[in-house]
């Protein structure tokens, strides 16, 4: 299935659409405000597919959409924002930074068809809080346990670097996300600067009551908030697991960090 306009029609068939034609689309960061109070996690996730408040990210998901790269040249791209993925109810949250051109923003679902992915998924998949160790294309049948992936920006930006302005257009949804999943997390996982820095505004903006003055990130840093653990971790990618500064045994550490930290032992395999 290739599409012709760059980005998978809400509502069309592509495998995990939370949207339909239905859905209301946020076009003003205004709306995005308005918007990003949904009931329920499905609803939530389906509004952050469709938003379309950022034109210069807009524009730059569906023409990657539309161009493809050569190894993908066959297939269709999502070319929408990807919205967060994971269990229904998550003891564990992961905040990324915002989806790759042609990772998250071809297949559709957080941190898939890209490197940084594969790294990710494989030490959730030892830490058991995933049912497999790769993750390829939005049907591929991987399901996390007790896991939750989100970005504080839900659009591939040019050159992976999203605006001050689409930062802050993007917070309501991280917001919207925090609100419903806060009463079950337990722990907070926040791979790299960017999101350690987009998170604090958010849980403000969900009501949470905040440190007085927020730790600054570190890789194993921690901050107790509301009885919940936020955990810095070195994002992982390329430039950070090709280097070396971000090894296999460090992700590790943190996943086991947040796994116990959530009660749940790395054998209660799903
Ligand atoms: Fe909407 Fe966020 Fe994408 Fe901006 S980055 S268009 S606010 S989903």
């Amino acid at each position: 299935m290739v599409g012709d306009v760059g980005a998978a029609r809400p509502g069309a068939g592509w495998p995990g659409d939370p949207a339909t034609n239905r859905t209301p689309v946020a076009r003003t960061p205004r709306q995005v405000t308005e918007l990003s109070g949904a009931q329920s996690v499905c609803e939530l996730r389906a509004r952050i597919s469709v938003c379309r408040a950022c034109p210069r990210l807009v524009e730059w998901r569906e023409q990657v959409a539309r161009e493809r790269r050569r190894a993908f040249a066959g297939q269709a791209y999502w070319g929408r924002p990807v919205p967060g993925f994971g269990a229904a109810e998550p003891k564990v949250l992961i905040v990324g930074l915002a989806p790759a051109a042609h990772g998250a923003n071809r297949t559709g679902r957080m941190f898939t068809g890209d490197r940084s992915g594969d790294w990710l998924y494989a030490a959730l998949h030892r830490a058991g809080l995933a049912n497999q160790p790769t993750s390829v294309s939005a049907e591929d049948g991987l399901a996390l346990r007790a896991t939750y992936i989100t970005a504080p920006v839900h659009c591939a930006p040019p050159a992976n670097k999203p605006t001050p302005a689409e930062r802050d257009a993007c917070r309501p949804w991280l917001a919207g996300e925090l609100e419903l999943l806060w009463p079950q997390l337990r722990a907070v996982v926040v791979l790299g600067a960017f999101g350690w820095a987009a998170l604090w505004p958010a849980l403000s903006a969900a009501g949470v009551a905040m440190p007085v003055r927020p730790p600054p990130f570190g890789h194993g840093v921690e901050a107790d908030v509301q009885g919940r653990t936020v955990i810095g971790c070195y994002h992982v990618s390329q430039q950070n697991t090709f280097t070396g500064r971000l090894t296999e045994p460090m992700l590790d550490a943190v996943l086991a960090r947040a796994t116990d930290i959530a009660g749940l032992s790395a054998d209660g395999l799903i």
